[in-house]
């Protein structure tokens, strides 16, 4: 982007081709659920390894179903992270269930697996950890904790499509579950708003066709019967088509987002590191880097308070720059509090929420762009050294 525009933390690249290809699909007489939702669920089942896809008008539509495909109703208990996105959380409660929150790793960031296990109970149906940032959860530790006490998983990967475990693509691993992805605007690809489900096998596939649409089976030709309570949570083959023309490009973003984060780690001001900047796990290989994010130091190194998260990210918008926060951490949410969940409930997550940014970082973005970002971090926090 050139040099004096305002570079945003996030911009979504659509090509040319498709937006003619959505003019297309709006000119074809229609455009709803159709044929391009058909050829993004199959594209989108050979980046899985070839499992059953099955796409929805939200990531946390997805979410939603995935967990009613594992049988997670009233009264039971989900394992996930208090550092999300709050759909993760508030799907569980939709259902009537209950989240259990396990705290982070403070340097992945992700759900501490070790944490999972002490938080399982006769009660506990599944267990929901996100990929956050594109930076994947340990699966082989996951599995084996899951298999050993009979639990489903639903993977949260919204943010980790194209990202890998074990050289197979999210979604793709041998041993995962359920995995759902989003692609909402701000995501590695998008649909404007969508997500979709994979699916381990064929025997859920009719159960997830009917909870998207209303619970309505057909049969013959007119033909039609209900006999479960389904959400409205289809895709539009307008937003489908989007999908299509994004996913030919998931490799080339991706690169070209890992290039980016390279980026960052050699130009980051290493003055601020040493003054408390927390900065991501330099992951090049399995990350798929939907965020690069920062944690701010909280003291400085003579104890008093280190500027405020809204003042650094007013000097940066100021600078011309874009921040975004992802997340405050959710159990801290007046709903949450409601429930009985309190500060000091789990310290990482808490800590986290307060002091991290989201830097800009979106495939369109140049090199001169990341030195930008580094150059107006040391400027506006050059206080803290
Ligand atoms: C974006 C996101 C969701 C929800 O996806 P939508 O498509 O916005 O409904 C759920 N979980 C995580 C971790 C996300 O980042």
């Amino acid at each position: 982007m050139n040099s004096t525009a305002f570079l945003p933390f996030t911009r979504p690249t659509i090509d040319e081709e498709t937006i003619a290809g959505v003019a297309e699909v709006l000119r074809s007489g229609w455009i709803t659920s159709g044929p391009q939702v058909k050829a993004f669920e199959q594209s989108l089942s050979e980046l899985c390894a070839g499992r059953p896809v099955r796409a929805f008008n939200s990531g946390t539509a997805a979410l939603e179903i995935a967990l009613r495909v594992a049988g997670v109703g009233a009264g039971d208990e989900v394992i996930t992270t208090p550092l999300s996105w709050v759909s993760t959380a508030s799907v569980i409660l939709q259902l009537g269930a209950r989240p259990v929150f396990a705290d982070i790793d403070p340097v992945t960031r992700n759900i501490d697996l070790a944490l999972v296990e002490r938080a399982i109970t006769p009660r506990t149906r599944a267990i929901m950890p996100v990929h956050l940032a594109g930076l994947p959860v340990d699966l082989d530790r996951l599995y084996a904790i899951a298999t050993k006490h009979r639990l489903r998983v639903i993977e949260d990967a919204a943010q980790a499509i194209g990202a890998t475990w074990g050289g197979h693509p999210i979604g793709a691993h041998p041993k995962s579950d359920l995995v759902t992805f989003s692609f909402h605007a701000n995501k590695n690809i998008t649909t404007t708003e969508g997500g979709c489900l994979v699916l381990p096998d064929d025997t859920s596939i009719k159960l997830a066709e009917k909870l998207r649409l209303m619970g309505v089976v057909r049969s013959g030709e007119d033909g039609m019967e209900v006999d479960v309570v389904g959400g409205k949570y289809n895709l539009t083959d307008v937003a489908a088509r989007i999908g299509n023309g994004q996913l030919k490009r998931l490799d080339e973003f991706t690169s070209r987002r890992k290039a980016l984060a390279r980026r960052y780690f050699e130009r980051f001001d290493p003055s601020l590191v040493a003054a408390g900047c927390e900065l991501p796990p330099a992951d090049f290989e399995r990350s798929c880097w939907h965020m690069f994010q920062v944690v701010l130091p909280e003291r400085r190194a003579n104890g008093a308070a280190a500027m405020s998260r809204a003042d650094f990210i007013r000097g940066m918008r100021e600078a011309g720059i874009g921040i975004g926060v992802h997340y405050p951490a959710i159990h801290l949410f007046a709903l949450y509090r409601k429930l009985g969940w309190k500060d000091g409930d789990f310290p990482h997550a808490e800590r986290i929420g307060r002091g991290i940014v989201t830097l800009p970082l979106f495939p369109a973005m140049t090199d001169a762009d990341v030195d930008r970002v580094c150059a107006a971090m040391t400027a506006v926090l050059g206080a803290l050294q």
